[in-house]
């Protein structure tokens, strides 16, 4: 099944999203790494590999059905937060930006009756509920713990039980 150049170039826009997520979560990596906040590094560390892991799979899929894949250019990123909540509030709205391309993409899959295409995305959709889910399920235990310094080391020592 064919890919149009519009689809193409979208999915491609995406492979470039998805790196730019890792690059992304990476700078928070290493603020929270320069933190020392260990649980919390390892989360993001994670979260790193698992967005390179996106890309790769964005790249499979257009060379599976014999596209033409391009990487695109990304963009620098901040290393600079203002403790563990600013960057799980920036991580969040960032996967909602995610949700939203792939969405868009899902939309011009179905008009074009690409069906390859949106059954692939159609599991990056289920994909985006569970790593909005992630981000908003970290966020609620940070605020939770607010300014109690026991309770962020619990947090941060549940973080770092991630798998
Ligand atoms: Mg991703």
């Amino acid at each position: 099944m064919e890919l149009s150049q519009k689809l193409q170039d979208a999915l491609n826009k995406q492979v470039a999203m998805e790196y730019q997520a890792a690059y992304k979560y990476n700078g928070m990596r290493i603020y929270l790494d320069d933190l020392g906040a260990h649980g919390a590094t390892h989360w993001m560390t994670l979260q790193t590999k698992e967005e390179i892991q996106h890309a790769e799979d964005f790249i499979q899929f257009i060379k599976s059905v014999d596209g033409q894949v391009e990487l695109g250019q990304i963009k620098k990123e901040t290393t600079d937060y203002d403790g563990l909540a600013s960057v799980w509030e920036a991580g969040l709205s960032h996967e909602k930006e995610i949700t939203k391309s792939i969405e868009d993409i899902l939309a011009l899959a179905i008009k074009e009756n690409n069906y390859a295409a949106e059954n692939f995305l159609r599991t990056y959709v289920d994909e985006q509920v569970e790593e909005e889910d992630n981000f908003r399920d970290v966020l609620e235990l940070i605020e939770l713990a607010g300014d109690d310094i026991t309770a962020m080391f619990q947090v941060d020592s549940k973080l770092g039980q991630r798998k």
